[in-house]
């Protein structure tokens, strides 16, 4: 089985999505990879979902990626009294450090004194996703009193962005920390690190991950915008988090900024999903908004590796239909000639590596020869990387010995992944590219297939070898195996 489309799909788990058959429906309509996001649920809940996706990957014999998505430090105000209030624009509100008392409407409890003492006179408060604004008149390192700009009801454990502020947080949180040690006792695959503002944050994350998952930097703070390419260098891949960064800064500053990330991302290589209310109003009803439909086909016509369902399928009331409406607009985008145009136009790096040049190659034998699949064995990913880094028209084989390999490779442009064994030499590789090519449907009897693979084999980071081959009849009989 494989997907008729280049771009991935990476849908939420959450209440909505619980149970085996929708997961397994979930994953038919096209769901590629699958994030359970920590800022909800139970330890149990998210176990519970991965066991199911791991018994869906051993029935269906596809690799299916998981990804945990780290809360982060998430700031809250504490709790009211009455469960909520509502505050009139020009009215006074303070928030201050007392958590024990509940909230009424004059104040609130704000439990994080590193907001206080990163504070300046105006400085704007953002509450319930920018629902709320609050203006600082004066503060101290406990307490400010705000005016109300913008008003409503504001209710319990409702977020907190202070747009602009570089807080001297850690992208890590003492409940990350457990998360994350759950997660990776789970064996998951992509790890995702919300509010991530230095490089730092990656790298201190990396340190405890020793490489076990592969890490996805969540831009949604302005600090992160100013260091975009040194952050996207340091992660693995990247995802667009438009929530939190269209509280965080001005909502019509997000889609140049979504462009933009999305560019420097292809230009390294590096795997960019787009997330957050693409498809917002399924959460309620079984159709998109126009403009919903023209959002993900806008990010698929940038060439985003992925985009993503959060609500929508997590807790929203359809969602295998959001999953199959969402494939359905990237199916017709891709269909598009001026979506296929639009891939070719490339830009060579600026300081190449082998496995550059490599990719770079098979993209030109590819087109001269007009090849069924590319197909690149890869221990690492690192030559799949490179290969969808060209965004070629052919399919590209992810074929790999690792299994969390395969897993990883769910989330990239147009890679297909096979798990298969070792290999001791080129032939064998060769005979077992064209065999899986045949065998996964991509390629029949009399074409051609350009192979990237790195020697020796199973080293990672090795790609140097381009390999064209021919398939024979006899490709994966196993006459032609002995
Ligand atoms: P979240 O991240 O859903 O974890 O908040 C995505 C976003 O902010 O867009
Ligand atoms: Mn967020």
């Amino acid at each position: 089985m494989h997907r008729s489309r280049k771009a991935k799909i990476v849908a939420t788990l959450g209440p909505a999505s619980t149970d085996s058959a929708t997961i397994e429906s979930m994953f038919r309509a096209g769901a590629d990879v699958f994030r359970l996001n920590f800022s909800h649920g139970s330890h149990e809940d998210h176990k519970k979902r991965l066991d199911t996706l791991r018994a869906l990957e051993q029935s269906l014999g596809r690799p299916v990626g998981v990804l945990i998505d780290l809360q982060g430090p998430k700031l809250r105000i504490g709790t009211f009294a009455n469960g909520s209030v509502v505050l009139e624009a020009g009215a006074s509100f303070r928030l201050d450090l007392n958590a024990g008392q509940p909230g009424d409407q004059t104040r609130v409890a704000l439990p994080h004194p590193e907001i206080f003492a990163a504070l300046e006179p105006d400085t704007r408060l953002l509450l319930d996703d920018g629902r709320i604004e609050l203006k600082v008149e004066k503060f101290s390192a406990e307490s400010a009193e705000t005016t109300v700009i913008n008003g409503g009801t504001l209710s319990d454990r409702k977020g907190v962005n202070v747009p602009g502020v570089v807080l001297p947080l850690s992208a890590l949180t003492e409940k990350d920390r457990k998360d994350l040690a759950f997660g990776l006792s789970l064996g998951i695959d992509w790890i995702a690190l919300s509010f991530v503002q230095r490089v730092e944050d990656i790298l201190e994350i990396q340190e405890i991950v020793q490489g076990r998952a592969r890490i996805i930097a969540k831009l949604e703070k302005p600090a992160a915008i100013d260091q975009l390419e040194p952050i996207i260098r340091a992660a693995d891949a990247i995802m667009v988090a438009r929530g939190d960064l269209g509280v965080e800064m001005p909502a019509e500053q997000v889609p140049a900024i979504q462009k933009r990330i999305v560019r420097v991302c292809r230009r390294l290589g590096k795997p960019v999903i787009v997330a957050t209310q693409m498809l917002e109003s399924m959460v309620t009803t079984p159709v998109p908004t126009r403009a919903e439909a023209s959002d993900v086909a806008t990010a698929i016509y940038d060439g985003v590796d992925a985009v993503m369902l959060s609500a929508e399928s997590a807790s929203g009331k359809y969602p295998v239909e959001a999953v199959t409406m969402m494939n359905n607009i990237i199916v017709q985008t891709e269909s598009d000639p001026f979506y296929t145009e639009s891939m070719t136009a490339h830009q060579s790096p600026a300081q190449a590596e082998i496995a550059d040049a490599i990719g770079l190659a098979m993209r030109t034998v590819a087109d001269l020869l007009d090849v069924a699949a590319t197909v690149a064995y890869t221990s690492s990913g690192h030559s799949a990387l490179r290969m969808a880094r060209e965004r070629p028209q052919a399919p590209i084989i992810g074929m790999t010995p690792k299994l969390a390999t395969a897993r990883g490779l769910a989330l990239v442009w147009g890679v297909h992944a096979v798990l298969t064994h070792d290999v001791a030499g080129v032939s064998e590789m060769t005979d077992f590219a064209c065999a899986t090519a045949k065998r996964e449907g991509l390629a029949n009897p009399g074409q051609t297939i350009v192979i990237a693979a790195g020697m020796p084999f199973g080293t990672a980071g090795t790609t140097n070898l381009l390999r064209i081959a021919q398939i024979d009849h006899e490709s994966g009989d196993e006459r032609k195996q002995q």
